[in-house]
């Protein structure tokens, strides 16, 4: 991840627009503002890599970036939520299920605000596609231990988080989301980013 320079290699707001490949895929989804560009730069460890919002008309696409000498291709997609359920679904669906060289999307969670009823939906929808995903814990720096007494009682204990994510696995996760759940942070600290980089390698088998 660190040893090629990564390039940018396509944005499109439609699955029949993607240019045809065959090199390994994965993709990142979460609702908006999940820390999703943050985990991409520190994966890619290129700071304003997947930083689109100043670019415009990016944050709507499913934009790719070539890692690994063009080994490896991640797929940041476009966020959800904020009342964007409807249209931000079709075409990165099709992706997901026709995409032949799509090996495992990386659902984002923010520990501190948990799961919305959105994160369920897609959840729902990957088990009865059998679209292989894996959940990605994000900000887990929230969850340290605050010095105040009342943002301590407002803040989940990384355990709870832990027990919280299983449940709703066993409930509504289905047969096509892998056990392993990543705890990761982009800032300040780095936390979990090499965990996801093998988790990555082993879903496209490099
Ligand atoms: P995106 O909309 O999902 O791409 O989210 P961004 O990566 O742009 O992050 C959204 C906000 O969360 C920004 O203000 C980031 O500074 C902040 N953020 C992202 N990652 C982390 C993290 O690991 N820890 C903390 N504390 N904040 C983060």
């Amino acid at each position: 991840f660190e040893k090629y320079p990564v390039r940018f290699l396509w944005g499109a707001e439609e699955f029949a627009s993607i240019p045809d490949g065959a090199v390994p895929e994965v993709a990142f989804l979460g609702r908006s503002n999940v820390g999703k560009s943050s985990i991409l730069n520190a994966l890619m460890a290129q700071k304003g890599m997947a930083r689109t919002s100043s670019k415009p008309g990016r944050t709507k696409q499913m934009n790719a970036f070539s890692v690994g000498g063009a080994r490896l291709t991640l797929l940041d997609m476009p966020g959800y939520g904020h009342g964007s359920r409807e249209s931000w679904g079709r075409e990165i669906m099709e992706y997901l299920r026709s995409r032949k060289q799509f090996r495992r999307a990386f659902l984002l969670i923010d520990p501190v605000h948990g799961f919305k009823e959105v994160d369920m939906m897609i959840m729902e929808a990957f088990a009865d596609m059998g679209i292989p995903y894996q959940l990605v814990l994000s900000k887990t720096d929230k969850l340290d231990e605050p010095k105040k007494k009342r943002e301590r009682l407002a803040t989940p204990h990384i355990n709870e988080v832990f027990m919280d994510v299983q449940g709703v696995m066993r409930d509504h996760g289905g047969h096509s989301g892998f056990g392993e759940i990543l705890a990761t942070s982009s800032e300040p600290v780095k936390k979990g980013i090499n965990e996801l980089r093998w988790a990555i390698l082993r879903a496209t088998g490099l």
